[in-house]
């Protein structure tokens, strides 16, 4: 449904509402039978408006006459994006599959028009909604708010091409029970808790106690089984780009087993979940399925992939993509540390395991900033790439407030000093705290060099973003109120820090596209 932007009826829209300015997105404007329907903004607050038609099935919050046209006025709640999803199918995610696509997690709930407009000119499709049930914790958001937030998005900037939304990093039943109900079309299910991250260590006696002690029931195997499957062979992966032997003896057997098994069973336990709602809820509607071991203590070797791959295969478990933990740091918010030649050989090995076992993509956490290690990324995984970013659109976005409110900043930044012992405990970082500077010392012009140039006031800024958007003080917001105003006030302005930054990560990776 192409609608040509000279037929909408921007000039009869309104100009003000209850003494408020009214921006219009034109890109939003669709049109249905003779009504008309778009988003604008009053104040603080985006609204779907409805020209000329009937409001139902929305929930309107106000009706004028202009014109002898009837105008309804609709508030973005979740009633509403679900309607709108109802209407506009393309407003509602879907499985995007094992072609490469950019996780766009936004904190905010505001900055995916910025990200859907770097995609657009790429032709990488975007996961909108990417929160893991961690950073929902943290920013007081609901599955659903998230998902609802990216439907305004596409909506806003009638962005048909179609998007994922990615319920991240989940640990449980009830978490994938939250995503499924809100409608997310792909999940990370995260078994960290049952990777063995002594494995490595562990004496002949210890090792084989606990491999023994594995939950062979759950992963419908035995022992004896195992060894015969694995031990003293070599598997041949020359097919693949890359061609590569990956070789076992009964003890990196053993070793691979007890560090990835219950990480195996876990994920499977989980996947069989998610499959019984889908059949229950989503008529068995098809979704994508990732499966995270980034966030755990040693790099993933190529021969344990091989092996969570097999026993994954063998359980009938299909991936769109794995995170594999890589050697090297992938610190938030900052480029890759470590050493490249390394990262590329594994990088490689990990690629050809991949494509062997139905090329799933290999899926990057900590995606942003990994600028050194992107061409790599691109040229061995080339259109099986999924690369996932979350907090540098927090960062973007106090880019607005360096520029816009230099003070807000500074308040921002002196709150994350007091924060950052307690914040940095779940995450994974190295900063310097003493080679940042105190923002009262700071001259306006260089705020943005000092915190969001400077690696150590990047990674401050990064991982302090759950207290800064929930602090109160005396009962009410401390900054989100005047952070989410001075990002309304220059909205454009911050729609185009986001894709300036992203254009500059999807071209870095290159060959994500296959257009
Ligand atoms: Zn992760």
């Amino acid at each position: 449904m192409a609608t040509s932007l000279a037929q909408a009826p921007l000039n009869h829209t309104l100009a003000e509402h209850a003494g408020q300015p009214v921006k219009l997105y034109p890109r939003s404007f669709r049109k249905r039978g003779e009504t008309w329907y778009g988003l604008v903004r009053t104040g603080p607050e985006k609204k779907l408006i409805i020209l000329n038609g009937l409001a139902d099935p929305f929930e309107t919050e106000s009706m004028l006459e202009q014109n002898g046209k009837t105008v309804h006025l609709c508030p973005p709640t979740s009633a509403n994006a679900d309607a709108l999803r109802r209407l506009f199918p393309w407003t509602a995610p879907e499985p995007l599959g094992k072609t490469s696509a950019i996780g766009c997690g936004d904190r905010l709930g505001i900055a995916s028009p910025g990200h859907i407009r770097a995609c657009r000119e790429t032709n990488v499709p975007p996961v909108l909604a990417q929160q893991s049930i961690r950073e929902m914790e943290r920013t007081e958001r609901t599955p659903q708010e998230v998902l609802d937030d990216a439907t305004w998005a596409v909506f806003q900037e009638g962005y048909t091409a179609g998007f994922g939304a990615d319920a991240d990093h989940l640990k449980t039943p009830e978490d994938i029970d939250a995503c499924v109900e809100a409608g997310y079309t792909m999940y990370t299910i995260d078994p960290s808790d049952h990777v063995d991250n002594e494995a490595d260590h562990l004496g002949d006696a210890a090792l084989q106690e606990r491999f023994e002690a594995l939950p062979w029931n759950r992963l419908d195997t035995t022992p004896e089984e195992a060894l015969v499957q694995y031990a003293d062979t070599t598997f041949d992966l020359s097919e693949s780009a890359g061609a590569l032997q990956v070789e076992f003896d009964a003890e990196t057997l053993k070793r691979s087993a007890v560090k990835y098994g219950a990480a195996v069973a876990h994920t499977k336990d989980m996947a069989r979940h998610l499959a019984r709602r889908y059949q229950e809820d989503r008529a068995g509607a098809s979704y994508d399925l990732e499966m995270s071991v980034d966030e755990t203590d040693y790099p993933t070797r190529p021969h344990e992939h091989y092996f969570v791959a097999a026993e994954l295969d063998r359980l009938d478990l299909k991936l769109t993509s794995l995170a594999p933990r890589f050697p090297g740091d992938f610190e938030k918010g900052i480029d890759f540390i470590g050493d490249l030649d390394r990262f590329e050989a594994s990088f490689q090995a990990h690629a050809t395991i991949a494509e062997a076992f139905g090329g799933y993509k290999l899926s990057i956490h900590s995606g942003s900033d990994k600028f050194s290690a992107f061409p790599i990324i691109g040229q061995c995984a080339g259109n099986h790439v999924h690369l996932k970013t979350a907090g540098t659109s927090y960062l973007e976005a106090l880019r607005i407030a360096a520029r816009r409110a230099p003070d807000l900043l500074r308040e921002i930044v002196e709150f994350a000093f007091e924060r950052f012992g307690e914040d940095r405990k779940t995450y994974h970082v190295s900063t310097d705290l003493d080679a940042i500077p105190e923002p009262a010392t700071v001259a306006d012009a260089d705020l943005e060099a000092a915190y969001l140039e400077d690696e150590d006031g990047r990674q401050l800024l990064h991982i302090t973003y759950g207290s800064v958007l929930t602090a109160r003080e005396n009962g009410a917001d401390r900054f989100c109120d005047r952070f989410y105003q001075v990002l309304n006030e220059h909205e454009e302005e911050h729609y185009d820090t986001l894709t300036s930054h992203f254009l500059d990560h999807i071209e870095s990776v290159g060959h994500m596209s296959v257009a």
